[in-house]
């Protein structure tokens, strides 16, 4: 049994460590990189800290456009998927690699499994709504992270089995955040309970120069310190602005642990990542989402989140409004991982 593993960027790093070793315990799993991510900071140092095997291949196909981006991704997957005679591929999450090494292993005749499938946020200008819902129909498998989001698929019809194995990011946050590493408040000069963390990368957030303005003009407005590590996006068009981030603390894109650290010592945290409002929720930390929509609505729906688009008196007022005492289980056990092992084996058996 091969199965080919189709990852690009940060978060899908983190979601294939949860899956990777136990897979390779029983099949035979060729990594494929594209490249969407090239970054050491956003990717080498992942695979050292969260121990994912090394890549068979390196596409190193990052840059460019969204659409030239996965064509270029479509054409290399194509004889790679080919000459590795894959029975299966497995995608993660809603980027670029999702819908290429979906795409083509759906037009190879190969099944397909979608990790994190029917998450939805309804807005079609988002790149990533588009590759999740092209993505999910092109599955065979489509592993979803809560029950809402199988009744998401199912009521879009999608032609591929549906199952919930809980999320895979909770394997990973429950692994890992023990070992978070303390000593990263220190080194920002922050203490715990002391500070809000930030991050901020989405394209609509930042290619457009009035959002980008108005997402630095709301970081100016919350009460500091201010912690913000700057995605490379993210700090290429606040240069090209010229817009000042005087007065916050920025720093570098952090490796896991050190994410980590500060995330389970932030006030409240604000962002416009996915992963990283999932994260807040199960650190305990309430999350203000700089954007109008999510995907992850259970977390709004529980109170432990709250949408302010860029609105920075919405920013203000969510950062005085207390959290509701519970906090449910809502993405699964911290055992996904071994779940979508099981399916996929299931699958191709
Ligand atoms: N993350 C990290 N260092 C950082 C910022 C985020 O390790 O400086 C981790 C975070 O803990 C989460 C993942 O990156 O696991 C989220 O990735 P990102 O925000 O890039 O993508 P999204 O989830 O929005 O697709």
């Amino acid at each position: 049994m091969r199965i080919a593993t189709v990852i690009g960027n940060r978060p899908q790093f983190v979601k294939a460590a949860a899956v990777s070793h136990r897979l390779r315990e029983r099949a035979e799993e060729v990594l494929v990189h594209t490249g969407q991510h090239y970054d050491d900071a956003l990717s080498r140092v992942f695979f050292d800290e969260l121990e994912l095997p090394r890549p068979e291949h390196r596409l190193e196909l990052g840059g460019g456009s969204n659409t030239s981006q996965t064509a270029r991704m479509l054409s290399a997957l194509e004889p790679l998927l080919a000459a590795e005679r894959a029975d299966a591929v497995l995608v993660y999450g809603d980027t670029n690699s999702t819908l290429a090494g979906a795409l083509a292993g759906a037009q190879a005749g190969i099944p397909v499994a979608h990790v994190e499938a029917g998450m939805r946020s309804y807005d079609r200008t988002m790149p990533e709504e588009l590759n999740r819902v092209l993505a999910d129909h092109a599955s065979s498998l489509l592993l979803c992270s809560s029950q809402a989001a199988a009744e998401t698929l199912r009521a879009e019809r999608v032609a591929g089995e549906v199952a919930v194995v809980g999320d895979v990011m909770v394997d990973v946050f429950e692994l890992l955040a023990p070992r978070a590493d303390q000593a990263t408040l220190a080194r920002l000069g922050v203490e715990p309970g002391g500070y809000l963390l930030a991050t901020a990368h989405r394209a609509g957030n930042v290619d457009d120069p009035k959002r980008l303005a108005a997402l630095v003009e709301l970081l100016h407005a919350l009460p500091g310190p201010v912690v913000l590590p700057l995605h490379p996006r993210t700090r290429a068009r606040v240069r090209e602005a010229a817009l000042s981030l005087d007065g916050v603390i920025v720093a570098p894109p952090l490796g896991y642990l050190e994410f980590a650290a500060l995330l389970l010592g932030a006030r409240r945290v604000l962002t416009d990542s996915g992963g990283v409002q999932k994260e807040a929720y199960l650190a305990g930390v309430p999350c203000i989402t700089l954007r109008a929509t999510t995907e992850w609505r259970e977390t709004v729906q529980a109170g432990w989140n709250t949408l302010v688009d860029l609105d920075a008196p919405a920013a203000l007022a969510a950062l005085t409004r207390e959290p509701p005492p519970d906090r449910p289980p809502l993405y699964g056990d911290g055992r996904a991982g071994e779940r979508v092992v099981d399916a996929l084996l299931r699958m191709v058996a």
